[in-house]
């Protein structure tokens, strides 16, 4: 244990020492190696962080830092991540099983978040109002709100908590993060490179620990301007009906179920690659996975003989291997939830035509699941209806665009749809039709800071990315003066 690093929470710009004096232990769900140990944070030490974060807020070294500066400072910190790259992308991997390859692949993009937003800073402004009383001169200021809440999961720490920082250091906000009990070390660094970069202390504040505790302390806090929150939609839920009598805006990305819909014209060999990438990235372990196939019955067999025969030769092992192609799932709980949704499958009549097992990962001990698909499913099944976040693939055959775009849209869930044809007017007819809030043709994850993302019905509310987030981060004054 002597040897173990401890983070402390990262308040005010320095390490502070939880108020409970206890830690959480983070694990390599590769070797099952405790990794290090994170403040078990709770109301103290959020009410501090939160505080830390208001003084910021009202000192004028931030307050009244012109957007330019504001800009050079996030530039600066694109530029420091960008520098600091291979050491994060190799810290994220072994805190939660990631593969190196994918994110390295992350890190190569997330300098671009910073960058992104560094050059709207100085774009976000009001107007002058012509109205009919011209002896009144009307105009609309966009301010920042104050102190912003961020919670973020453990799939993607980085990248998923860049896309609220980013853009709520943009329109001048300050930001206290609470990132997922089982990933905080790469959040952390995060934070300490803000500082680096010159953003002044307490401008970014991070308080770790479970979401009980310190995520819902957060939530309650009554100085808190915004919460921005990516997770489940069961954890969003809360947080909606906890934070509804405050009337303070939120932005929650959430769960997803999504359709990957391939259609009889399409390029059958790239649709059933997309459909492999589409769920067994990150270890089917990301919002987006198209956990859902349909396809044509024309297509049925071939589509699927392609996606079982590549399930079936994907090499699992070492995260940190270059050669590995499926990592573990990130704790232990998350292999189980995996493991009985197989089992629920097969107790609703699913059949299993690969994976549908636990493994070590070729002798590491860590949690591993095998690739695995499923057929002789419907949409009433709970493997269907439900996130399993897991490399759980269902797929189910189609007779025509009215039935898919039916079946597909039956679902609590709105994130994300896939879409392979080479049919144009097919691809603007299901774009038009799908219930998401992204639709990928002939394509899958594409995904940049520069376009706006909405998750549709349970799958969240508010916009993420682009231009238009910065509407979230800000709030819209009228002033008249009578000239
Ligand atoms: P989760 O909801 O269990 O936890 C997310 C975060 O919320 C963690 O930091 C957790 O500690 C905190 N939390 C938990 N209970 C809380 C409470 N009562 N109050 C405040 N905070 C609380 O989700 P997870 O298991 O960490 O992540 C997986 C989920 O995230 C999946 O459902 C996935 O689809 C979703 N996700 C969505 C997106 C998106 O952009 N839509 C992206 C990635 C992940």
């Amino acid at each position: 244990m002597s040897e173990l690093t401890t983070w402390q929470h990262f308040i005010g710009g320095t390490w502070v020492e939880p108020a409970s004096g206890q830690y959480v232990e983070s694990t390599n769900p590769a070797t099952r190696e405790v990794l290090y140990r994170a403040a078990r944070g709770n109301a103290t030490d959020v009410a501090r962080a939160v505080a830390a974060a208001r003084e910021a807020f009202e000192d004028p070294r931030w307050r009244d830092l012109s957007q330019t500066r504001r800009g050079h400072l996030l530039r600066r910190l694109g530029d420091l991540i960008a520098e600091n790259a291979e050491d994060l992308a190799r810290m994220e991997t072994r805190d939660n099983g990631k593969l190196l390859r994918e994110m390295r692949g992350q890190l190569a993009t997330l300098p671009e978040y910073y960058h992104y937003y560094a050059g709207l800073a100085d774009k976000i402004h009001g107007d002058f109002i012509p109205t009919s009383d011209r002896q009144v001169l009307n105009y609309t200021a966009r301010e920042p709100l104050g102190v912003v809440g961020a919670i973020t999961p453990w799939n993607s720490p980085l990248t998923l908590t860049s896309s609220k920082l980013a853009p709520a250091l943009c329109a001048g906000n300050t930001v206290v993060i609470k990132p997922s009990e089982y990933t905080s070390a790469t959040v952390l660094r995060l934070a300490e490179l803000a500082l680096e970069a010159g953003f002044p202390p307490g401008a970014v504040n991070v308080v770790t620990g479970f979401g009980a505790e310190a995520g819902q302390a957060l939530v309650d806090h009554r100085d808190l301007a915004k919460i921005s929150f990516t997770g489940s939609t069961a954890t969003g839920a809360r947080i909606a009906s906890a934070t509804a009598g405050r009337f303070i805006g939120s932005t929650l990305e959430l769960g997803g179920k999504s359709p990957n819909i391939v259609f009889g014209d399409a390029n059958i060999p790239n649709a059933a690659m997309g459909v492999v990438a589409g769920i067994f990235a990150a270890a089917g372990q990301t919002c987006i996975a198209g956990s859902r196939v349909f396809a044509h019955r024309s297509v049925y067999d071939e589509l699927l003989e392609r996606v079982t025969e590549r399930a079936r030769t994907i090499r699992i092992g070492d995260p940190l291997d270059e050669k590995t192609e499926l990592g573990p799932l990130a704790f232990e709980d998350q292999r189980e939830k995996v493991a009985g949704y197989v089992d629920l499958g097969r107790g609703e009549g699913a059949r299993v035509l690969t994976g549908g097992r636990a493994t070590d990962g070729g002798g590491l001990g860590g949690w591993f699941y095998e690739p695995t698909v499923l057929v002789d499913v419907h949409n009433d099944m709970r493997v269907v209806r439900e996130e399993i976040f897991g490399p759980v693939l269902a797929v189910m055959p189609f007779d025509s665009e009215e039935e898919v775009v039916r079946l597909a849209n039956d679902t609590e869930y709105g994130l994300a749809a896939g879409v392979w044809t080479t049919s144009l007017s097919r691809a603007h007819r299901m774009a038009a039709r799908l219930d998401a809030g992204t639709v990928w043709v002939n394509t899958y994850r594409a995904m940049s800071p520069m376009s706006p993302r909405q998750g549709f019905k349970t799958s969240g509310v508010g916009v993420e990315h682009g231009t238009e987030t910065i509407r979230e981060y800000t709030r819209l004054k009228s002033v008249w003066i009578n000239t």
